[in-house]
């Protein structure tokens, strides 16, 4: 038995976990178009919900009023609404997501539009918008702007409202919400009906009506109907507007609430007295006022129900009508100076008249008409006064619009110059680059190949030049001084006993000696000597502009130089060396170079021969 109970302890405490759960912010949120559809067996839901408000959270709870508030104004529940829309406003905070704020806030423009208050609606319609602008909820802002235009058309601005539903319109249709776009051509045909166009305000009801039976949008097939029922009064197509309103009572067949068939008997009862049916429109007004609609309506109806009683001759009771309508007209400040309470004094007028007052009945009469004349006058220039603000308005946005259409094509201009000049440096950039990048190849391939050359024509070891440079250079002087009888003497000079240094002194050393007897030699010659090594030691100096004698002269400075030169070996012995020199120099027989160079040979032969450490011109004795 314990164990039973206990688990039925377990369950409870499951299944409130559950509930509370279950019915997290994101439930209300989804539950949106189902209260559209029907409203009253997702509203009976919510009341049960509501009863364990303490499974919520804060914001579950807010989201649950908003639905239960979006519910009730559906059902016609005004009361119960804006209770609902003032417990729900109680409980905003800054904190409060701001999509269920928005539509609190619109909430309570319907609230105070219902009683009348159209200026607060108005400015709550506004800060709703700003609300949902600033957190980007566009469908709650379209909403908000299509009430605003309404509550603008209660006020007769019919202009602004128009532009307003236009905008309203567009965006409706840029977030492609067909719901909001039939709320918005049922406003269009409401505001067309005010302004007595009639045909167009039948024919956005109807486009309206369409869409919600399509959808199956049940309260608002019932206003659409209602709408098409009073614009066909206003058009005084009463049967055509009786039918409609027929029509209508049946549809509010979605709601159990019984007294909301209010603006079906306000709009029969209206219908049925304007048509001269006084017994059924009375009967029908009768049940109107019964029902707790809206006090502005109810104020017509007293005047209507007058009028019916006048005609009846019921004239204490029609003169009790008049009196509350005039009490409710004293409650509404803002509809003062309107037809709706100027027509009060032309009821009492006929009253008056009735009662066989005429005197009275005359000065009523005028006094109405002069203030009716009056409110014509003042209708006329305020209409001329927004229209002039309409044209403004609209010159503004063209004016706008030019200036942002200038303002692109500037960019657009600025885009391109940046992007020619862009282009231009590119190209300056990449042509610099190529040139660049060719005096670069030019002068690294110039380097090369002198380079190149220079390895080609100059030995290794000695840095001077080698066997075949020197022999094609003197080639070319012997043909260049062929007839022109200038002097040319050639030195062919070889280092004594070098075989010695080797086998001394090592093959490195050697070397050595060869480099530095290489220099010796260049510094002893003339600028414009060439001197060459054709073999080991052997080195061939050619003297151009230089006879027999002189190079006697440069020869013995030579040899004379590498014998005062000191080569230090490894281990630091210094050594010193001499060399022969031949000469041979170019003569009448004017020789080619190798007879030069045998001849030159030949001298050197014969310093050798002699002993080594001389110099020898070659002579043909
Ligand atoms: P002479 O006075 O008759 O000229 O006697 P010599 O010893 O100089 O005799 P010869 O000219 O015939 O010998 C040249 C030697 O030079 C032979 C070779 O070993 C050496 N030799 C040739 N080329 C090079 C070289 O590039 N470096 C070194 N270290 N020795 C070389
Ligand atoms: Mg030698
Ligand atoms: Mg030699």
């Amino acid at each position: 038995m314990l164990l039973f109970r206990c688990g039925i302890v377990i369950c409870w405490l499951l299944s409130a976990v559950v509930s509370a759960n279950s019915y997290s912010v994101e439930h209300f949120q989804a539950i949106g178009k189902d209260i559209n559809r029907n409203p009253h067996p997702v509203y009976q839901q919510l009341l049960e919900i509501e009863k364990n408000r303490e499974a919520l959270s804060q914001q579950a709870y807010l989201w649950l009023l908003y639905r239960k508030a979006q519910a009730e104004n559906l059902l016609y529940f005004h009361q119960e609404f804006a209770q609902t829309v003032q417990a729900a406003n109680a409980l905003i905070r800054e904190d409060s997501p701001s999509e269920v704020r928005a539509y609190i806030g619109i909430y309570r423009g319907i609230v105070s539009e219902r009683r009348g208050h159209y200026t607060k609606a108005i400015a709550l319609y506004r800060e709703a918008m700003a609300l949902a602008k600033a957190d980007n909820l566009n469908y709650a802002y379209t909403y908000a702007k299509q009430n605003l235009a309404y509550s603008l058309s209660l006020t007769e601005l019919y202009e602004t409202s128009l532009s307003d539903l236009q905008e309203a319109y567009v965006e409706a249709f840029a977030i492609d919400d067909h719901l909001l776009i039939a709320v918005i051509n049922e406003t269009y045909g409401a505001v067309y009906g005010y302004m007595h166009e009639y045909e167009k305000s039948i024919e956005y009801y109807n486009r309206a009506l369409d869409t919600y039976e399509r959808l199956g949008y049940r309260p608002f097939v019932a206003e659409a109907i209602y709408g098409l029922a009073s614009t066909y009064r206003y058009m005084k197509q009463y049967d055509k507007a009786i039918a409609k309103f027929n029509l209508y009572l049946k549809r509010i067949d979605y709601t159990p609430n019984k007294e909301i068939s209010y603006f079906g008997a306000y709009g029969l009862g209206m219908t049925y007295a304007e048509k001269g049916d006084c017994a059924l429109a009375i009967e029908a007004i009768d049940r109107a006022l019964l029902l707790n609609g809206q006090i502005d309506y109810d104020a017509e109806l007293y005047k209507q129900k007058a009028n019916c009683l006048i005609r009846q001759g019921k004239l204490a009771e029609a003169e009790q009508n008049i009196i509350r309508a005039e009490q409710i007209f004293a409650q509404m400040p803002e509809l003062a100076g309107t037809t709706w309470t100027l027509e009060t004094t032309k009821v009492r007028a006929a009253l008056a008249y009735a009662r066989g007052e005429y005197e009275l009945s005359y000065r009523l009469l005028k006094r109405y008409y002069e203030a009716y004349a009056e409110l014509l006058i003042k209708n006329s220039s305020q209409q001329l006064i927004r229209v002039r603000a309409a044209m403004e308005l609209e010159r503004q946005n063209v004016e706008l619009s030019l200036l942002e259409q200038r303002s692109k094509v500037q960019s657009l201009r600025q885009e391109r110059q940046e992007q020619s000049t862009w282009q231009q440096i590119f190209l300056v950039a990449g042509v610099s680059i190529v040139v660049v990048l060719a005096l670069v190849i030019v002068v690294v391939l110039y380097r090369t190949n002198k380079r190149i050359y220079e390895l080609s024509i100059k030995d290794p070891l000695s840095g001077v030049f080698n066997r075949r440079y020197v022999f094609e250079y003197l080639d070319k002087l012997l043909v260049n001084s062929y007839g022109r009888n200038s002097d040319l003497a050639v030195l062919l000079f070889d280092i004594d006993d070098f075989k010695q240094v080797n086998d001394k002194y090592g093959h490195p050393f050697g070397d050595e000696v060869i480099y530095r007897v290489s220099q010796i030699a260049q510094d002893t010659l003339r600028l414009g000597d060439v001197l060459g090594r054709i073999g080991g030691e052997e080195f061939l100096c050619i003297l151009p502009r230089t006879d027999a004698m002189q190079a006697k002269a440069i020869a013995e400075r030579l040899a004379n130089n590498i014998q005062q030169a000191l080569f230090t070996n490894e281990m630091g012995q210094q050594i010193t060396i001499t060399c022969s020199v031949g000469i041979s120099a170019l003569d009448d027989s004017h020789q080619d170079r190798a007879t030069l160079y045998v001849q030159s040979d030949k001298a050197l032969y014969q310093a050798k021969t002699n002993g080594k450490n001389q110099v020898v011109i070659f002579s043909t004795g």
